[in-house]
């Protein structure tokens, strides 16, 4: 793979309420990417913060012409401003990271190594986090379990958003419209030539993470029905179970009481028999929202959508 030989990077930036990490994150950012023999742009997407973020990206701004600022009218959420900052980027690669100083600055250059070797997504990929909380922890792993079982499995644990994407890649990206997305997600479903690089996450630097557990289980939900439609079918199994397991169990009570005269003495009652033919019915009504189902997943493919194909090399 031809890289060119002074490549261009973009560095996205979401940032939400991080006014005390800004400086101190800008200056080890710039101070790591000035020995660097390639040229950078760093793109900052304020996403309506309500501190001076903004404020002080401006004043940044004024100083150093490689830094560029999107600013959201209000708070639109991380995977908006990230595609925000995609879109924007002019860069041969792009890089996206966190302004919170969680993901390691020196690991850039491994990013770069790994692209420049051929690599078209580079992951970062997070070791296990001790100082985040259990419930955190466990619930991430619990999610790439879920989410792997209901899709077709090629996203690492761990995988995090900072991560480095070629231009073909972010080219076709930015074909992507679907509104309710999970940038991640739809990068690992682009596909293109992967690498991962294990890091270790630092602390958050300062400020609190605005992720709520609340919005990172609506985040999880929002991931498995984008990335699959398993759960609409479920419940269509489910119904075609209750209706074959109540039929068959239906069938059995009425030979045993009224065609074989109870030989096996079970007695029966009327009773039982009515509640095994509402569970049918319970069944077939499940089966049909299963139908349902079909039809909303045909659907949802379509609004998404998604290009039925992509491309990984031009001639
Ligand atoms: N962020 C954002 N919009 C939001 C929430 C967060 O742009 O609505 C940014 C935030 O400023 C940070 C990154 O997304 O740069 C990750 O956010 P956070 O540290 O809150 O999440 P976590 O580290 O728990 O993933
Ligand atoms: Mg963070």
């Amino acid at each position: 793979m031809a890289r060119p030989a002074t490549p261009f990077i973009s560095i996205v930036i979401p940032a939400y309420n991080e006014s005390a990490n800004i400086l101190p994150f800008y200056h080890a950012l710039s101070d790591f990417l000035n020995k660097q023999s390639w040229q950078h742009e760093i793109i900052y997407v304020n996403d309506g913060s309500q501190d001076d973020t903004a404020d002080l990206i401006t004043s940044l701004k004024a100083k150093s012409p490689t830094i560029k600022l999107i600013n959201f009218s209000r708070n639109f959420g991380k995977e908006a401003a990230t595609t925000a900052g995609i879109r924007t980027a002019k860069g041969d690669a792009v890089i996206m990271m966190d302004a919170d100083g969680q993901h390691p600055i020196e690991l850039i250059s491994t990013l770069v190594e790994q692209w420049l070797d051929g690599a078209e997504v580079v992951v970062g990929v997070r070791k296990s986090n001790q100082r985040e909380g259990a419930v955190k922890r466990y619930g991430s792993r619990l999610f790439y379990k879920i989410l792997n079982s209901l899709t077709d499995g090629n996203t690492r644990a761990g995988s995090t958003d900072y991560r480095l994407i070629d231009r073909k890649v972010a080219n076709q990206f930015n074909e992507l419209s679907e509104h309710n997305r999970i940038t991640r997600g739809l990068i690992d479903w682009l596909g293109f030539n992967r690498a991962y690089v294990e890091f270790s996450a630092n602390a958050r630097a300062a400020g609190k993470a605005s992720y709520s557990f609340r919005m990172l289980v609506k985040l999880a939900l929002h991931a498995f029905v984008s990335q699959s439609t398993l759960p609409l079918l479920f419940t269509g199994a489910l119904g075609l179970f209750v209706m074959t397991a109540s039929a068959l169990l239906g069938v059995f009570m009425v030979i045993d009481k009224y065609l074989l005269g109870d030989p096996l003495s079970l007695g029966i009652s009327g009773t039982a028999i009515l509640a095994v033919f509402l569970s049918f019915l319970v069944g077939i009504v499940l089966g049909c929202q299963g139908l349902l189902a079909l039809y909303i997943e045909s659907i949802h493919n379509e609004t998404q959508n998604r290009p039925l194909y992509v491309i990984s090399e031009d001639d």
